[in-house]
């Protein structure tokens, strides 16, 4: 038996009728990546920093999992490839323990970024 929709008032099955069922998902979902700032850009091109090496800029050891902006992207940096670093940030560091990259933050990077081997 159908009851009415408690956003819409039209007759359905359950509590709400799809449309208003999707509507309200879409309303609470956290918002995507892209909306933080993070475009497929950058995933694309994170994928190439972190297969041509996983050592860290910021700490100098192995098994960093994401791409660092050397140039924040509050400052203006791109997420082009030459403005990627890769660097500890999901997983924290096996050596220092530390997740490099969101323990810098935004701040102005302290030592250039090492040349990167082609
Ligand atoms: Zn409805
Ligand atoms: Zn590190
Ligand atoms: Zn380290």
């Amino acid at each position: 038996m159908a009851k009415p929709c408690l956003d819409c008032g039209r007759p359905c099955n359950a509590t709400r009728c799809e449309p208003c069922r999707l509507a309200r998902n879409r309303a609470r979902a956290r918002p995507t990546a892209r909306q933080r700032g993070y475009t497929t850009e950058h995933e694309r091109n994170r994928a190439i920093v972190l297969g041509k090496s996983t050592v860290c800029w910021l700490c100098g050891h192995d098994g960093a999992d994401q791409a660092d902006d050397v140039i924040p992207k509050s400052k203006g940096g791109t997420s082009a490839v030459s403005n990627l670093r890769p660097a500890h940030g999901t997983e924290p560091c096996g050596t220092c323990g530390v997740r490099c990259n969101q323990v810098r933050g935004n701040a102005d990077a302290t030592s250039p970024p090492p040349p990167m081997s082609r």
